[in-house]
């Protein structure tokens, strides 16, 4: 099988793909007496919803077109997360529940990828107990997919590539889109960090960033395209540019996407605290397109326990981070992730995560617990605290997560917003909602013309998921 070849811009979308989908949408006019239809679902993060609308350009480009409904398709794929054990619990249970469709149906084609399939023991799995599942490729054959897809409609058996191959970002995949406002862009693919307790950089592959004039070029097409929001994807962006000739840098990134005519602004996830300089913070401060926005994942506010994390900072230098930013950027919207549980945490310890989080007061927390992933160092650390116990952390940090947060949108009251309206909204006919630069749900009377523009709101009203304002 051929590997993506270097034509100077990186690795590219091989040529002999583009022929593959061609080979299966003449394969599929000749053989259905329909079109034929795809239902695909990615699980996880946004950089598997990015992944997903690739796959989604492939088989777009290959014939077929979208369904919402599993029992209308002609072919399945679930894209899998492997972050935690409920994610992939979810996708073994879907999956089950396929077994009938295919039995009713045997020319449904069942297809499984992402995170899930590049770890071994998921497909060994798969290939045993799941025979009604045809075509299995992990995170690094996605721009083979045309080919194995082609395989699987014509051999007449299971096709398998999990294999590891460690290549730069493949360019030039086609693209399917799920929406015309808002875009997810992947600037760098996979991760170098190895936080003990992570599954990301063995299912993911070494840290690649995408050559500058690439993502420019991006960012250009998008902006001309119409899309009023673009959100950076990696998993630690303030890396970015780390291998590449030259000294590009994340915040020289963010300067030159700034020069970028058109109205349309910029997020980007995520931030690891380890790599956040104040040369990034500045660049936010200064920047008419960047959202005041930080999602900065602490995971825990004990030192030990971070170093035990191989995060890399401790909690003072964190606080410190916090601190240079809400001093620097004006209405600073802060995000993290906690980890609750991690192993040998002791109540102790979770409690300075209780104390980091009512110091520094963040807008929104995503709150985990602690699920041990196959063949990471954390999963062999001593685990003495028993699940009970850590729930009962879990729910004390909700608690206190949402008492900081009581206040926050009733603060917002008076204030005019810049809002981004992206669809109808829930308060009847009539209303539009959307998103604040800080992310927070607004709701206001406008006609459906402003949907995909932007709109200056005074709050007048707020509830806990969202507020409430008048265009001004
Ligand atoms: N690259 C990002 C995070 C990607 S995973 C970063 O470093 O911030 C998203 C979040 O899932 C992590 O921040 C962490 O809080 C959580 N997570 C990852 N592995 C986990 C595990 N084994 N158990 C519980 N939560 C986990
Ligand atoms: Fe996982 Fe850490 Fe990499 Fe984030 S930085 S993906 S948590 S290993």
């Amino acid at each position: 099988m051929e590997q993506s070849k270097n034509n100077g811009e990186g690795a590219v979308f091989p040529r002999e793909q583009w022929e593959y989908c061609d080979r299966v949408r003449l394969l599929l006019s000749e053989r259905m007496d329909h079109p034929p239809l795809a239902h695909v679902h990615s699980y996880g993060c946004q950089q598997n919803v990015a992944d997903g609308e690739k796959i989604k350009g492939i088989l777009a480009r290959s014939g077929y077109g979208f369904t919402d409904s599993v029992s209308d398709a002609d072919l399945i794929f679930y894209n899998t997360c492997a972050v935690r054990e409920n994610a992939e619990d979810r996708v073994f249970g879907n999956v089950g529940a396929l077994k009938g469709l295919k039995k009713k149906n045997p020319g449904l084609v069942i297809g499984l990828c992402g995170c899930m399939m590049q770890q071994e023991h998921v497909s060994e799995k798969i290939r045993k107990s799941y025979p009604y599942v045809d075509l299995v490729f992990g995170t690094h054959a996605l721009q083979l997919l045309p080919e194995l897809l082609y395989r699987v409609l014509t051999e007449n058996k299971r096709v398998f590539d999990t294999a590891e191959r460690s290549e730069e970002f493949v360019e030039g995949l086609p693209i399917r889109r799920d929406g015309n406002i808002k875009a997810w862009l992947p600037i760098m693919q996979g991760c170098d960090n190895f936080c003990t307790y992570c599954v990301v950089p063995y299912v993911r592959g070494r840290e690649h960033s995408r050559r500058l004039e690439n993502v420019l070029r991006d960012v250009r097409e998008l902006a001309e395209q119409g899309y009023k929001e673009i959100t950076l994807l990696g998993q630690n962006v303030n890396s970015y540019g780390k291998g590449l000739t030259g000294d590009v840098t994340f915040a020289g990134l963010l300067r030159e996407i700034e020069k970028i005519p058109g109205e349309f602004r910029v997020r980007f996830m995520t931030s690891h605290p380890k790599d956040c300089t104040h040369e990034l913070i500045d660049t936010i401060a200064g920047s008419k397109k960047l959202c005041p926005y930080l999602h900065l994942p602490v995971q825990s506010g004990s030192d030990r326990v971070l170093a035990a994390m191989n995060r890399h900072y401790d909690r003072e230098k964190y606080l410190e981070l916090v601190r240079y930013a809400r001093e620097k950027i004006p209405g600073l919207t802060l995000s993290s992730d906690i980890i609750v549980g991690f192993p040998g945490e002791t109540y102790e310890e979770f409690c300075e995560t209780l104390s980091l989080i009512r110091e520094v007061r963040y807008d929104f927390l995503f709150t985990f617990l602690y699920s041990p992933r196959v063949g990471t160092r954390a999963a062999s650390m001593e685990d003495p605290v028993p699940a009970e116990e850590k729930s009962r952390w879990f729910r004390e940090l909700l608690a206190a997560q949402e008492e900081i947060g009581a206040g926050r949108n009733e603060a917002l009251v008076g204030k005019t917003l810049r809002v981004l309206a992206e669809g109808e909204g829930k308060s009847g006919p009539g209303y539009l909602s959307g998103k604040s630069p800080g992310n927070i749900t607004v709701e206001f009377a406008a006609p459906p013309e402003r949907i995909g523009q932007f709109s200056d709101v005074r709050i007048t009203r707020s509830l806990n998921w969202a507020v409430f304002g008048e265009l001004v």
